[in-house]
């Protein structure tokens, strides 16, 4: 049996019933504001269907950073109450604890309230834990479930896996969930050749598998960000004093000895500086080729380097993109990061039916600031997520979907 997803499902299973549905709120916050609100909007088509369906209550849920099981304020999810308040224009009421009675009583003294936000469920060291008692305790909140929250759908957690079996036939994926396996389905399934791919970020350790089951699909792989520092370093060039761990190099030594290591894209200039803070741009410098001198730091790619992979970009059908290019965080390197996202719009403009997906929160940030994402077929709200998606081709959040529809 597939999965079933709220739009495939007949109305009675939402008419005036308690929907508990899970989301992946996890937003960037300053103090209580919040810097961008992305993955809220992007559940927005599923919360709004599931409010035409008139259910009696509707119960949201999520996790917001990484508060380790206990009450931590800057965590809380408030900020993202009020917001989804002002859009949806209606009164959310913020549920401190999941016992059923104690959230479901504040509904039954307060008629005009129908959606209850659920606290930040990683304030309880039972969410991460997958515990069963835990679970139990979200089962009784509700009588369908939705999961929504494909940036967590990777994790074993009480709301995003255990949870699952207990609301057996009674469990629905939502409509991001099923956009997202649309789009990332497709470059498993049937990319147009040329398919290309960039790579970027910290480490080879987290991605390593993800690039492993896309070297056979894709016709190009670019790395950028300190990860190539790994691969150039395994070729004995000279990285300087690059962010690159002694685990890395192993790995991408292995990596390069592949059959299909001709496929890989190595920067072939950067831009350097003595530290990553640098704010003056007389002190930045574009290396010659891709060796980095001893006491500079590779922190972007260089503008031979942006030229090579926008041809690359250009020439393709299908893109897909996880991780910065380089330190995107101080402007004065965020450059090589943001020449994707303009290659993307150019590839764009000369092929309507140019199709491209970018995942992980960095790399979505940087094409934010760009005002290029209306060029993506697909802003991915998953970094993790989609990068275990295209190593599988499942997630075990969906897994339990799939068996307990
Ligand atoms: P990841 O979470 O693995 O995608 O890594 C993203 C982080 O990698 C961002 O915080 C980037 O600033 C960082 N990063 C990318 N390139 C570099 C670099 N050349 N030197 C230092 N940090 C980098």
């Amino acid at each position: 049996m597939g999965h079933k997803f709220v739009d495939e499902v007949a109305k009675e299973e939402f008419f005036k019933k308690k929907i508990l549905a899970r989301f992946d709120f996890n937003v960037p916050l300053e103090n209580t504001k919040i810097l961008d609100t992305t993955r809220i909007d992007q559940s927005l088509p599923t919360i709004r269907f599931l409010l035409e369906q008139s259910p009696s209550t509707l119960i949201l849920c999520s996790h917001l950073g990484r508060p380790k099981g206990t009450f931590v304020k800057k965590y809380s999810l408030a900020p993202v109450g009020e917001y989804l308040a002002q859009v949806l224009q209606q009164e959310i009421l913020l549920a401190e604890s999941v016992e059923s009675d104690k959230a479901i009583s504040l509904l039954i003294k307060s008629k005009k309230h129908k959606i209850i936000l659920l606290e930040n469920l990683r304030f309880f060291p039972e969410e991460e834990q997958g515990d069963p008692n835990f679970s139990k305790k979200l089962r009784d909140l509700a009588d369908v479930f939705v999961m929504d929250a494909f940036g967590a759908a990777h994790r074993k957690h009480a709301s995003t896996y255990t949870v699952i079996p207990l609301f057996k036939g009674k469990a629905f994926g939502g409509l991001l969930l099923k956009k997202e396996l649309h789009s990332l389905s497709y470059l498993l399934n049937k990319p147009s050749a040329p398919f290309v791919a960039a790579m970027g970020g910290a480490k080879v350790k987290d991605k390593i598998k993800a690039i492993e089951n896309l070297l056979p699909k894709v016709e190009t792989l670019l790395l950028g960000g300190a990860m190539a520092y790994a691969f150039l370093k395994a070729k004995g060039v000279g990285i300087g004093d690059s962010l690159c761990s002694p685990e890395d190099v192993v790995l991408a030594k292995s990596l390069l000895t592949e059959k299909l290591a001709s496929k890989i894209v190595l920067p072939i200039d950067h831009v350097i500086a003595r530290n990553t803070e640098e704010k003056d741009s007389t002190q930045t410098r574009e290396t010659l080729n891709s060796t980095i001198p001893e006491g500079f730091r590779g922190l972007d790619i260089g503008p031979r380097t942006r030229s090579l992979y926008r041809s690359a970009i250009i020439q393709g059908k299908t893109f897909f993109w996880n991780g910065p290019m380089g330190f995107f965080e101080n402007p004065l390197f965020s450059v090589g990061t943001k020449s994707l996202a303009l290659a993307v719009s150019e590839a764009k403009k000369a092929n309507k039916d140019f199709f491209s997906v970018v995942g992980g929160g960095d790399s979505l940030a940087a094409v934010k600031e760009t005002g290029l994402e209306s060029y993506f077929s697909h802003l991915s709200t998953g970094g993790g997520a989609s990068l275990e998606f295209l190593e599988s081709g499942n997630l075990v959040g969906l897994t339990a979907l799939k068996g307990y529809l």
